[in-house]
């Protein structure tokens, strides 16, 4: 490996050197503040103290930040992007064209990137066309990963047949092409791993409880028989070495995931002492989707039974997530933007994560980047902002360290940089042609 001295000089259009700046990196360290990052292409290439900056990095175009803050792009590791949001129903697709849908979901994706996310884990909905159409440039979106659907029993999470015996799931929510979401046995849930693996999955997301939207069970139910969660898992790590998500509310889902050693437990409300033990033992990830649990539920939009499902559960999550928290689980920031929340508010989950889970602001920093990049498996190229690393960066005027709700509010996230390229820069900021544009 060449040291930093013997970088050969490169094209200076290609290099830029931002300084004034105040640099919180994304590994937990206290942050820097005079600092200088310096970018090449999509990467970057020294950040540290401006007074330490190596010579002969060779020319570079400078610009001052004036003193701001800058952030690693931000990670939401459980997001929707087929969903609408507060603004619609789950189901409205069900009266939607395919292109419509897809028209939608790149409206979201935009204002999820321009708000701060440069990283989206999409834990059903979209495939890996959204993917390669985000990694080419040709839309812009936070970079993607995608589980394409989501896999539980008949009569579990992921069964929205309605009364009729449309698949709603399958019509309303995935792209056409997508793999089966129904699981009956083993044998079926190895099968099914190996279709997402097929279909470009990132990850497989199973639902080992029940959940407050389906309309067939209940989150204290088992999403899915222990011996088809071990298959899955089991089916994960071999071909791939794909991470496994598992949606699990109630305490059995929770436990059968556990044990099976998924990768991460999503919502994860009902822990117990015992479990949360066994997730640490296993350094598997809690994604507490907390900004879900803080939707005000609107008892003429919802049917009574998801409504009083909703009420009860959100209650017990925002009870025992500071537990969990305190009991050293690794948490990760998920949002479940799309369902309730609406895409694009992703950051005020970091507010919830000090003011609920009772995370100090750097600990939820650190839950949202470098920890979220882990459990995604994308921690060699982004979730801190080092040598190596993508140019993936947030530009703020507020102190997060004293007031991280700000980073919820959009005016307050002046630009958003996603490999070296501008996504949006609000305030002018990134002065006029330094940096080229994502999507010109
Ligand atoms: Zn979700």
């Amino acid at each position: 490996m060449s040291s930093l001295g013997e970088t050969p000089v490169g094209d200076p259009r290609e290099r830029v050197l931002l300084q004034g700046l105040r640099l919180i990196d994304g590994t937990g360290r206290d942050p820097v503040s005079d600092a200088a990052l310096l970018i090449e292409g999509p990467v970057i290439r020294w950040a540290g103290p401006a007074l330490l900056l190596p010579p002969g990095l060779g020319p570079a175009r400078l610009l001052d930040l004036g003193g701001r803050t800058v952030c690693p792009g931000f990670i939401d590791t459980h997001v929707h992007f087929a969903l609408p949001g507060p603004a619609g129903d789950p189901l409205q697709g069900l009266f939607e064209l395919p292109s419509y849908r897809t028209l939608k979901v790149l409206e979201r994706m935009r204002v999820t990137l321009e708000n701060g996310v440069t990283t989206a884990r999409d834990l059903m909905g979209v495939d890996a066309g959204f993917r390669r159409a985000v990694a080419e440039r040709k839309v812009p979106g936070p970079r993607l990963l995608v589980s394409v659907t989501m896999l539980s029993q008949r009569a579990g999470h992921a069964d929205f047949t309605l009364a009729g015996g449309i698949d709603g799931l399958a019509v309303a929510v995935t792209f056409p092409g997508s793999p089966p979401s129904l699981v009956g046995s083993v044998d079926d849930m190895r099968a099914r791993v190996r279709d997402l693996v097929a279909a470009g999955a990132d990850c497989v997301k199973i639902a080992t409880s029940g959940g407050v939207s389906s309309p067939h069970d209940q989150p204290e139910w088992l999403g899915l028989r222990p011996e088809m969660i071990r298959a899955a898992v089991e089916e994960a790590a071999a071909y791939g070495g794909l991470p496994v998500a598992a949606h699990a509310i109630g305490r059995p889902g929770i436990e059968a995931a556990v044990r099976a050693g998924v990768t991460s437990i999503e919502h994860g409300y009902a822990l117990d002492d015992e479990l949360r033990a066994e997730m640490v033992e296993r350094g598997q990830y809690l994604v507490p989707t907390l900004l879900e649990t803080t939707q005000d539920l609107d008892p003429a939009r919802t049917s009574p039974t998801a409504y009083e499902k909703g009420v009860r559960w959100h209650r017990i999550a925002q009870e025992s997530v500071a537990r969990s928290a305190s009991a050293g689980v690794r948490i990760a920031m998920g949002t479940d933007s799309g369902l309730a929340v609406g895409h694009g508010s992703n950051l005020r989950e970091l507010g919830l994560l000090v003011d609920i889970a009772g995370l100090t602001p750097m600990e939820a920093i650190v839950a949202a980047t470098s920890e979220a990049a882990r459990l995604c498996g994308v921690d060699d190229i982004t979730g801190t902002l080092e040598a190596g690393k993508a140019a993936d960066l947030v530009v703020t005027d507020a102190d997060p360290l004293t007031g991280i709700a700000a980073l919820g509010d959009p005016a307050r996230i002046l630009a958003v940089v996603k490999e070296g390229r501008i996504a949006v820069d609000r305030a002018g900021v990134l002065g006029e042609g330094v940096l080229p544009a994502l999507c010109p």
